[in-house]
């Protein structure tokens, strides 16, 4: 099982602040972190090639700086990791983003598996794990919580739905988003952090991916953030006056006037 691990380096703390200009965020002197949805992903990863053999390969599209979060990847059990970075794909919304992924993973060809997470912490979107799936023409199941089999190409797991889980059986190569109920991430090995070190971490650029330039960047991005802004707190309190029955019933009442019972 070649399993291939999106991962995504966002912003390690919710003090960013926004350029006004171009509504997107200053990351300049901001900590970086691995998105923690991936740490999930990239443990999953490795627990598939512990028990069915084969290799894992981490995966990111960022600037320069996000080569760290591929380090983390080695260091927490990837085998190989490359760093999809390009000026082109700068301003690169979830579509164009899915889509240089895509593309990175058709060049590596073979794979089984790809693994993302839920989400980011930062976009938040959810969007690009199902658009991975449909650039490749793979079938996608989101929030797996459990990998209950892996055989004869074929794959069985949980998916987290409200009410409790669904079991689906989908046929590899497929695309997952996982939870964070799947397992719980070991910490990286001595071993493992002396090999991400000395890691040499391949770039691929558009020109080495074949990704037309209409397709990423601001021109592959249809989504435009037209506002940005910081919501207001408006926590107004109220203190309830009388007996505790009294109280109650005006509780009651306000929260039926504001259709919330
Ligand atoms: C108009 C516009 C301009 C933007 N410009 C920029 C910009 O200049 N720089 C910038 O950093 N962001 C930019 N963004 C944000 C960027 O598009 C998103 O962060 C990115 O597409 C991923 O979306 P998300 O964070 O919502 O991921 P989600 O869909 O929430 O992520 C789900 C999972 O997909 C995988 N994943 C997501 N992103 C990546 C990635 N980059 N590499 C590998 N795996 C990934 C991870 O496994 C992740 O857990 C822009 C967004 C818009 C709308």
């Amino acid at each position: 099982m070649n399993v291939v691990v999106c991962i995504k380096q966002v912003p390690g703390t919710t003090e960013v602040e926004i350029d006004p200009k171009t509504n997107t965020l200053i990351r300049e002197g901001v900590k970086s972190i691995l998105n923690p949805f991936d740490v999930y992903a990239l443990e999953e990863g490795v627990r598939i090639k512990e028990q069915h053999g084969g290799k894992v390969t981490a995966i990111s599209m960022g600037p320069p700086q996000a080569e760290e979060a591929l380090r983390e990847a080695i260091a927490a059990g990837a085998d190989e990791a490359i760093l999809l970075s390009d000026g082109a794909f700068a301003g690169s919304d979830t579509l164009a983003t899915s889509f240089v992924l895509a593309k990175a993973c058709t060049k590596i060809a073979d794979y089984d598996l790809i693994i993302c997470g839920r989400q980011t912490i930062d976009g938040d979107t959810g969007q690009v794990g199902p658009e991975l799936a449909e650039n490749l023409g793979i079938p996608f199941v989101a929030y797996v919580s459990k990998i209950e089999e892996i055989k004869d190409g074929r794959m069985r797991v949980r998916r987290m739905i409200e009410e409790g889980y669904e079991v689906i059986e989908m046929s590899l190569p497929g695309v997952i988003t996982v939870v964070k109920e799947i397992n719980v991430p070991r910490l990286p090995s001595l071993r493992g952090m002396a090999k991400a070190r000395s890691a040499q971490i391949p770039i691929w650029t558009a020109q080495g991916l074949g990704v037309p330039m209409e397709k990423v960047g601001l021109l592959g991005s249809p989504t435009r953030v037209i506002g940005i802004f910081r919501p207001q707190r408006t926590r107004r309190g109220e203190l309830l006056q009388g007996s505790l029955e009294q109280q109650v019933e005006e509780l009651v009442d306000k929260l039926r006037q504001a259709k919330t019972v």
